[in-house]
C-alpha cells in the first residue's frame, strides 16, 4: 500500500533550507522536492482578497499583531518581501500550474471560501485542486464545483457512517493521524471514500499509517516522510515515543486553559480530598481514543475510566491530570502520567512537568527528554547525599501515612527539608529534573508513578523499592528516587526507621 504524501504549508522550516510557511519559497520547495500535492492555507483580507496564512494575525509569523481580516491587499503586501511574504492564493496557483501537481486549499474558517473559488475558476486550475478544512467553507465549495475533490474534516476515532458522507460527497475523510486506525480506514474504504491524515512528523507512525491503509498523508517533513513509507520502516518504539509526547502536550492544552477558564464542575471520589474534574475526564478520554486506534491490541488503565490488565498483554497505565486538588484550588502543580508496561517493565513514558506544562518522555534504553532537549540528573555533590538538601513525598490522599511524621522530624533533625508539593508524578519525576535529592510515595501505583520512574532511571537517577531492589514495577509498597544511589538508599533508610519509630503502624 502507498499513500501520498502532502506538504503541509508548502515545504518549510529545516527541512527547507528555512522557506517560511505558506510562501511563495515554501511553494518553489515543496515544488522542487516533487511534492504531488502542496497545502496552503488561506484567508481573506478586508478587500476580499485571498491570500496564504494560516493564523487569523501576522503575529507568530511576521510580529504584527494585526488580524489580516482588518488588513487591505496592498497592506498586507507590505510585509515581508519578494517570495518572502503573504501571497495571494492566485500567485500560488500560478507557481502550481502546468507542474503536474495539485494545491490542497485549507480554510477553518468560510470567509475566504467564495472569494478561493473565485481564484481558482479564474486559474482554470480546477482539475489540480483539493479543498479542506471547516465544514461550512466546504459547502461553499461544493455548491459552486459539483466536480470539486473535498476534504470531510473529521475529529473522531469512531469512523464517519454513509449519512455522513452525504451532503458533502468527499473524496476523502480528513482526520487528525493520531485517530486513524485500522477499524477506522477499512469503514472509510467500505464507504467508498479515503482516507487522509495530518500532521505526520515521525517516520516510523507515517510508515505504520501507510501500511493501515491511509490514502493521504500531511507532512512538514516531506522528503523525510516520503522515503520512511517508501522504506516502510518499521519502529514501535519511536512511534510511541512520538505518540505519549503529543498525549501529554494536549494534556498540557487541557490544563492550560483549565486555569484561564475555569475547570468546570469539581466532584469528589472516595472522600472530600480526592477531586475529579471535567478536564480529567476529557483527558482520559482523548487518551484513550488515541491508544485505543493506534494499539488497539493493548490494555489500558485509567485513573477515571478503570480498566485491568492480567500482565499478557502489554498496558498503558494513564492518569490524565495528577494533582487535580492543586488544580481544583488554584496551585499550579499538576501532572499527567502515562506509561507503556510491557513484561512487568515500564518501556516508554511521558509526564507532564508542572513548569511551563512541557513533556518530559523516556524510553528504556535510550534516554529522557524534556521539550526535546535530553536531560541527565545533576551529578550529586560530595558528602551526605540529604543534609542541606530537599526530599519532596506526598501524602496517602490527605492524610498522613504511617512513619510519615517521624520522616519529616528524622529528615529536619538531619538538615534536609521535606516538601509535599501535590503531585505523586510531578514528585518523582522532579529528581529527574534536578529538584531536590531523593523522593518517594508511600505505596506505588503504575497509574501515578510508573513514567516517572522510568524518566529518572533514564535520566541517570536511581530507584529502589522497599527491600533496596531496583525495581520500575513494583507489586505495591514503597517507591524510592534519587539522584544518585546514595541518596536514594538514604532516603529508604530514614523511611525504615521512621516506620520503625511510628508507634501506631507497629503489628
Ligand atoms: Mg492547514
Amino acid at each position: 500500500m502507498s499513500a501520498r504524501i502532502v506538504a503541509h504549508r508548502g515545504y518549510h522550516g529545516s527541512d527547507a533550507h528555512g522557506a517560511r510557511e505558506n510562501t511563495l519559497a515554501a511553494v518553489d520547495a515543496a515544488l522542487a522536492a516533487g511534492a504531488e500535492v502542496i497545502e496552503v492555507d488561506v484567508r481573506l483580507t478586508s478587500d476580499g482578497a485571498a491570500v496564504l496564512l494560516h493564523d487569523p494575525t501576522l503575529e507568530r509569523l511576521w510580529g504584527d499583531a494585526r488580524p489580516v481580516a482588518e488588513m487591505t491587499l496592498a497592506e498586507v503586501a507590505e510585509v515581508g518581501g519578494g517570495r518572502h511574504r503573504i501571497p495571494l492564493l492566485a500567485e500560488a496557483l500560478e507557481r502550481v500550474a502546468g507542474t503536474g501537481a495539485a494545491l490542497l486549499i485549507d480554510m477553518d474558517h468560510p470567509a475566504p471560501a467564495a472569494a478561493a473559488v473565485e481564484a481558482v475558476r479564474t486559474a482554470r486550475a480546477e482539475a489540480h485542486t483539493e479543498w479542506c478544512g471547516s465544514a461550512d467553507a466546504m459547502r461553499i465549495v461544493r455548491e459552486a464545483m459539483p466536480d470539486a475533490v473535498i476534504h470531510l474534516p473529521w475529529s473522531s476515532a469512531e469512523p464517519p457512517r454513509a449519512a455522513d458522507l452525504e451532503p458533502l460527497r468527499p473524496t476523502f475523510v480528513n482526520a487528525p493521524h493520531l485517530l486513524v486506525g485500522a477499524g477506522f480506514v477499512a469503514a472509510v474504504h467500505a464507504l467508498g471514500a479515503r482516507v487522509a491524515c495530518w500532521t505526520v512528523d515521525e517516520p516510523a507512525q507515517a510508515a505504520h499509517l501507510a501500511r493501515i491503509g491511509a490514502d493521504s498523508i500531511t507532512t512538514n517533513r516531506l522528503r523525510a516522510i516520503r522515503d520512511a513509507v517508501a522504506a516502510d520502516v518499521r519502529d514501535e518504539g519511536a512511534r510511541a515515543l512520538a505518540i505519549v509526547e503529543s498525549l501529554a502536550a494536549h494534556a498540557a492544552a487541557h490544563t492550560r486553559r483549565a486555569r484561564t477558564e475555569g475547570v468546570g464542575i469539581v466532584r469528589t471520589k472516595r472522600d472530600a480530598a480526592d477531586h475529579v474534574t471535567e478536564v480529567d475526564t476529557a483527558v482520559e478520554r482523548d487518551v484513550r481514543a488515541v491508544l485505543g486506534a493506534q494499539f488497539p491490541e493493548h490494555d489500558i488503565v485509567g485513573e477515571e475510566y478503570g480498566g485491568t490488565s492480567d500482565g499478557a498483554a502489554p498496558c498503558w497505565y494513564l492518569d490524565p491530570i495528577d494533582g487535580t486538588a492543586n488544580l481544583a484550588n488554584g496551585v499550579p502543580w499538576t501532572s499527567f502520567s502515562l506509561a507503556l508496561v510491557t513484561e512487568g517493565r515500564p518501556v516508554v513514558a511521558a509526564v507532564l512537568d508542572p513548569v511551563g506544562e512541557t513533556p518530559v518522555i523516556a524510553a528504556e534504553g535510550a534516554g529522557a527528554w524534556r521539550g526535546g532537549e535530553r536531560i541527565a540528573v545533576p551529578e550529586p555533590a560530595d558528602g551526605d547525599p540529604l543534609v542541606g538538601r530537599m526530599v519532596t513525598t506526598e501524602l496517602a490522599g490527605a492524610r498522613a501515612w504511617p512513619g510519615f511524621v517521624e520522616l519529616l522530624s528524622g529528615l529536619s533533625d538531619r538538615g534536609c527539608t521535606l516538601r509535599v508539593p501535590g503531585s505523586g508524578t510531578a514528585t518523582l519525576a522532579g529528581v529527574a529534573l534536578g529538584r531536590g535529592a531523593a523522593a518517594m510515595v508511600h505505596r506505588y501505583s503504575p497509574i501515578d508513578h510508573a513514567a516517572a520512574l522510568l524518566i529518572v532511571a533514564e535520566a541517570g537517577g536511581a530507584v529502589r523499592d522497599e527491600s533496596g531492589a531496583s525495581s520500575l514495577h513494583p507489586d505495591s509498597g514503597p517507591v524510592f528516587v534519587g539522584a544518585s544511589a546514595a541518596a536514594a538508599d538514604a532516603l529508604l533508610t530514614e523511611y525504615s526507621a521512621a516506620r520503625g519509630r511510628d508507634a501506631s503502624s507497629v503489628g
